[in-house]
């Protein structure tokens, strides 16, 4: 017998990826056959990163953070979530919990994405304690006024931060 080869989706801004999302990232690549990290690129945010950027990101930092994990890839996207997940045959999307605030958002999201395309499940995972408090925006705060974050996210994200933030003469 054949089992469904099982592709999740783990879609986001990622602007920049942090140490969080690679949580999530790992946590998912246990449970999935396949984990799609899925850039956004119609977001109604306009971000630090252009989509070209992030994705080479979040690459690097896979590479340097999980290199031995071969079931991940990135990608991005343009359109609706479920669309892209329905065309990837995917089973899941996995989203990251943090604390209660994500939690209404989220929940709206996963049950309007139900709606749409019923045999895809969303899945939240939590980080570990240390991550809930970490987010993209914190990330790029800190950055802009030069405060150190190598602490919080993959070398390579922190260089490029230095750079786009860097005060030339
Ligand atoms: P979005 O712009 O859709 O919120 P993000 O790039 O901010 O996308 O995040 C993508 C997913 O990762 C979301 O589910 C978010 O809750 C989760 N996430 C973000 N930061 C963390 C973190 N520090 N720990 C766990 N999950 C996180």
């Amino acid at each position: 017998m054949t089992t469904k080869h099982r592709l999740a989706i783990y879609p986001g801004t990622f602007d920049p990826i942090t140490n969080g999302h690679i949580d999530i990232i790992e946590r998912a690549s246990v449970l999935f056959d396949e984990v799609v990290v899925a850039l956004a690129t119609n977001s109604q945010k306009t971000p630090l990163f252009s989509e070209a950027e992030r994705l080479s990101l979040v690459n690097a930092a896979l590479l340097e953070r999980l290199p031995t994990r071969t079931n991940i890839r990135a990608d991005a996207f343009q359109g609706l979530l479920v669309d892209y997940a329905v065309r990837l045959d995917a089973v899941a999307m996995v989203r990251g919990l943090r604390a209660l605030s994500d939690f209404e958002y989220e929940f709206q999201m996963a049950l309007m994405n139900r709606k749409l395309a019923d045999g895809i499940s969303t899945v939240f995972l939590m980080p570990h304690e240390q991550y809930t408090y970490l987010n993209s925006t914190i990330i790029r705060e800190l950055a802009k006024y030069h405060r150190g974050v190598e602490e919080f996210v993959p070398n390579c994200v922190s260089q490029a931060l230095r750079k786009k933030f860097e005060v030339r003469p």
